[in-house]
Order: C-alpha cells, then sequence, then structure tokens
C-alpha cells in the first residue's frame, strides 16, 4: 500500500472553527456582514497592533486596495520584488500602473533595501518617483523594514507591506502588518492560517481605513436610494468565513510552534547534507515559519533540484520550487528589472517542503528519508 499523500501546507482546521462556523449558521449572518466578521477583525487589530483592521474576499483584493490607497493611479510605477507571488505584481497591473522589479538580498531572500534606496535616488534626480514600494514578507519573514522605511520617507513615497504570507512574525519586536501605509494578510488555504479564501486590510491610517470599507462594499454611499460617486469593488468577507477565521487566530500561536518545530526538524535532520542550506534567518525579527525553504548546490549534494523534488513525488510527497521571479515571467517579460542574480538562483535551486501544522512526526521522517536517499 502506497503512504498517504503529504501536503506542502494544507489547511488546519479543527472542533474550534467547526463549532464558530455552524454558530455563525445558525444565526442567519450568511452575508458580508455581520457580528463574526466585526469580531475577527477586532481580533485581528490587536493582534497586530494596527488601529483598523478589514476583512476582504483575498489577499489580492487587500493589495489592489492598498496601492489604491496610496494613491496609485494608470502609468503611474510601483516598485515590487521580483521575487513574490504573482498576486503582489497583479495588483499594481489592475489599477494600470507598471511595475519595476527589484532583486532580493541572499540574506533574507526579501527584496533589497539598498536596491530600493537606490531606484528611488534615481528617480527621485530623474523626477520619475513611483507612486508606492511594496514589500513582501517572503515565507513567513519579514522584509528589512528600518532601511526601506526610511528609504521611503526620505522622497515621501508610500510602503506597501504584502505580509500575505507572514501572519504572525515580527520585526525588531513589530508585527508583520503593522509596517507603512498599510499591511496586507491573506487566509488563503495554504497560508498559515485560512479562512479558505480571504484577505485582510491592516492600516493605522483612519482615512484609508473608511476608504477601503467604502470601496469594497460597491461604493455605496450612505443614503436610502443606491448612490455611487465612484467606481467600487464587491471585496467584503463572507461572515460565515470570518467565523471560521476567528477559531484559526485563537490556535495561531499553536500553529506558528508547530511550523516551527517542522523548521527545527528538517535543519536538524538535514543540515549536516553537504550542498544543502535553509534560507537565512535574519536576527532582526521572528519569522512564523510558514515555509521551510533551502537551496540546493547539485555539485556538493550530488542530486539537482528538480532531482529531489522527483524523488519526493515518488514518495507522494508535495514539494515545490521557490518561487519563479516576476521579471522571468512571460506576462512581466516587458517590465523593468534591476539585478536578478539573486532572485534567479533562489528559482533555479530553491526547494519548499511540506510545512503544515499538522504535519505529524511520521511525515517529517518520510520526508527527511526520501531526501537522504536523494
Ligand atoms: C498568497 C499571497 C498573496 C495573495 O493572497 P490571496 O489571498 O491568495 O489572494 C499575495 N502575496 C503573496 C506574497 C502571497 O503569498
Amino acid at each position: 500500500m502506497t503512504d498517504t499523500r503529504i501536503f506542502l501546507s494544507p489547511p488546519d482546521v479543527s472542533e474550534v472553527e467547526r463549532k464558530l462556523l455552524l454558530e455563525a449558521f445558525d444565526s442567519n449572518w450568511v452575508a458580508p456582514v455581520g457580528p463574526d466578521l466585526d469580531a475577527f477583525e477586532t481580533q485581528v487589530a490587536e493582534l497586530v497592533g494596527v488601529r483598523h483592521a478589514i476583512a476582504l474576499t483575498s489577499g489580492t483584493a487587500a493589495l489592489h486596495l492598498a496601492l489604491v490607497a496610496a494613491g496609485v493611479r494608470r502609468g503611474d510605477t510601483v516598485l515590487v520584488p521580483s521575487f513574490t507571488f504573482a498576486a503582489t505584481a497583479n495588483a499594481v497591473m489592475y489599477l494600470g500602473a507598471r511595475p519595476v522589479f527589484l532583486d532580493s538580498t541572499a540574506a533574507s531572500w526579501n527584496v533589497d533595501p539598498e536596491l530600493v534606496a537606490q531606484e528611488l535616488r534615481a528617480r527621485a534626480s530623474a523626477g520619475q518617483l513611483p507612486r508606492a514600494v511594496v514589500a513582501v514578507d517572503m515565507y513567513g519573514q519579514c522584509a528589512d523594514y528600518r532601511p526601506l522605511l526610511e528609504a521611503c520617507d526620505r522622497y515621501g513615497v508610500a510602503l506597501i507591506e504584502d505580509a500575505a504570507e507572514a501572519f504572525g512574525a515580527s520585526y525588531r519586536g513589530r508585527a508583520a502588518g503593522s509596517f507603512g501605509l498599510a499591511g496586507v494578510l491573506s487566509f488563503n488555504g495554504n497560508k498559515i492560517i485560512t479562512t479558505g479564501g480571504g484577505g485582510m486590510l491592516l492600516t493605522d491610517d483612519g482615512r484609508v481605513a473608511t476608504q477601503t470599507r467604502h470601496l469594497a462594499t460597491q461604493a455605496r454611499e450612505p443614503v436610502p436610494h443606491y448612490e455611487h460617486r465612484t467606481v467600487g469593488y464587491n471585496y467584503r468577507l463572507s461572515n460565515l468565513l470570518a467565523a471560521v477565521g476567528r477559531g484559526q487566530v485563537q490556535r495561531l500561536s499553536e500553529m506558528i510552534a508547530a511550523r516551527q518545530e517542522t523548521a527545527s526538524f528538517y535543519r536538524a535532520a538535514l543540515g549536516d547534507l553537504p550542498g544543502i542550506t535553509f534560507m537565512p534567518i535574519a536576527d532582526y525579527g521572528v519569522p512564523n515559519w510558514w515555509l521551510t525553504c533551502l537551496l540546493v548546490d547539485a555539485e556538493k549534494a550530488g542530486a539537482t533540484r528538480d532531482q529531489l523534488l522527483a524523488r519526493l513525488a515518488r514518495h507522494n510527497i508535495e514539494a515545490r520550487p521557490a518561487w519563479k521571479p516576476m521579471h522571468l515571467q512571460p506576462v512581466y517579460r516587458d517590465c523593468v528589472m534591476r539585478g536578478g542574480e539573486v532572485s534567479a538562483d533562489l528559482f533555479r535551486r530553491g526547494l519548499c517542503l511540506p510545512s503544515g501544522s499538522a504535519l505529524t512526526e511520521h511525515d517529517r521522517e518520510r520526508v527527511v528519508s526520501a531526501l537522504r536517499e536523494g
């Protein structure tokens, strides 16, 4: 008999979420409004330490409205890390703006703050400042916000934090999602917590919060008839899904602990293998350990990344290459890219291992033995 499939980062839901979901159902708040939605927002805002949280249908929707809040319009440019999931750049395109891609630093796999500062300096002297900079907290580890904010503040450019992968992480004692004009969380099925699909925009700025709520609910004016002064979106999260989110947030620290245990296990069990190096953890913060990722040096390891992927697949284990950078994607072929060697190398050699919070001891051992035999 073949072993059951091990997934990369499957949902981890329990009786807690089930009970909250059924209570919401029975209350008849089956709409994108309701007490669970309000409670979920308050809970996350308190945890992250921001004044406002607006629950939305996805992290992508939250990115879209965060860029609207930053004033991004047709013809603008926005600095975006190349090494990210496509949603970060796609949200820029929704507004008719153009991403300018920047390389990562090998020290954390996040956007290189020096490249951001350089690009802003060059664009300031050319009179072509971007409307915003988006930083992404890659694989659950925060970008380096001290130099990033310093550079953005110097030129008066808004920073947006794409913390879709990093809920529960922190940077110098401050929670992921709290940096810049607005932060973005995702509750997609593979993220550290899930509502089955959902996201959130976080901000301390009352004007941004009001505008985001307004735009996310079809930009309806507060009058009895249907009055619209701008084009709105239908982006509010369902109250039912928010109920699931409430349960997930209660279990966040337990789920982070489980992922950290997996990360430590992999590091201890594979760290001695030649040609294997794990994603570096910068000393400025604490990650949420969303995914454990490593680089394969084929010569030293005696196997390429793709050979290891194939071996894991044969053992019915789902693993993934690291993100394919945006500047190498056909859809973004024509965009400007600064640097690129680091992110191209991460894509060529990077491997993400099963890291779900419900992974068992037995599962982890299966992953390790498949890799060691490779
Ligand atoms: C998952 C993810 C998103 C998109 O979130 P959705 O909720 O799936 O729309 C955006 N950015 C990054 C970096 C992500 O990993």
